[in-house]
């Protein structure tokens, strides 16, 4: 779990091929998905697109059939890592079914931490680079604040569980990647 603009595809991205397992993300899922075209696109794609378009979450009840016949793919039987995935309560509820019903757990929830005023001033100098007028800083704020607002419980929720690594997410990419794969192995070596 991160913040926008915490550099959190890369480094899932990074994590799965240093384990040698398969990065789920929801994100690039439900992306391919909506980019079926008009002519052959499912009500499924058209669903999916209209409320990514929107901002809006996909329901908990398409998002957890989607990740369920992912994991179940051979791929996946020895592990995986999961990005964007569980955003809701309900997902948090599906996973620990879907888990429980392939006698798999979670080995750990990695949070990705970073200032918020730092975020803020990195991507509005990525929306500058990129000329994306759309990104300006009530938006950038308005995201950090709607992130902020949906993982407090789940962040709860696994630290409760005892689950949780913290990460700082700041720094260059393969700084911040070491900093994960050290805090892992030593949550991992405490298990
Ligand atoms: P992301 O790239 O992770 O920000 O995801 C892009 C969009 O896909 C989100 O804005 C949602 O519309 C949808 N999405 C991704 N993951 C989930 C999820 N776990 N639950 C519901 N919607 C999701």
């Amino acid at each position: 779990m991160g913040p926008p603009g915490a550099g959190k595809g890369t480094q899932a991205k990074g994590i799965a091929e240093a384990y040698q397992i398969p990065a789920v993300s929801t994100g690039d899922i439900f992306r391919a998905i909506s980019k079926a075209d008009a002519a052959t696109a499912s009500e499924l794609a058209l669903q999916v697109k209209e409320i990514m378009t929107s901002g809006g979450y996909v329901s908990d009840e398409i998002t957890n059939q989607i990740v369920a016949e992912r994991l179940g793919q051979a791929d996946a039987a020895e592990g995986f890592l999961l990005d964007g995935y569980p955003r809701t309560a309900g997902q948090v509820e599906a996973l620990d079914a879907m888990l429980a019903a392939n006698g798999q757990r979670l080995d750990g929830v990695i949070s990705l931490e970073a200032d918020q005023d730092e975020l803020v001033a990195r991507l509005l100098k990525r929306a500058e680079v990129e000329g994306r007028a759309d990104d300006n800083e009530e938006t950038i704020r308005k995201r950090q604040q709607v992130y902020a607002e949906q993982t407090a419980d789940l962040l709860r929720i696994y630290s409760d569980r005892g689950l949780l690594v913290a990460v700082d997410g700041l720094g260059e990419i393969d700084e911040v990647s070491d900093r994960i794969t050290d805090a892992l192995d030593t949550h991992l070596n405490r298990e």
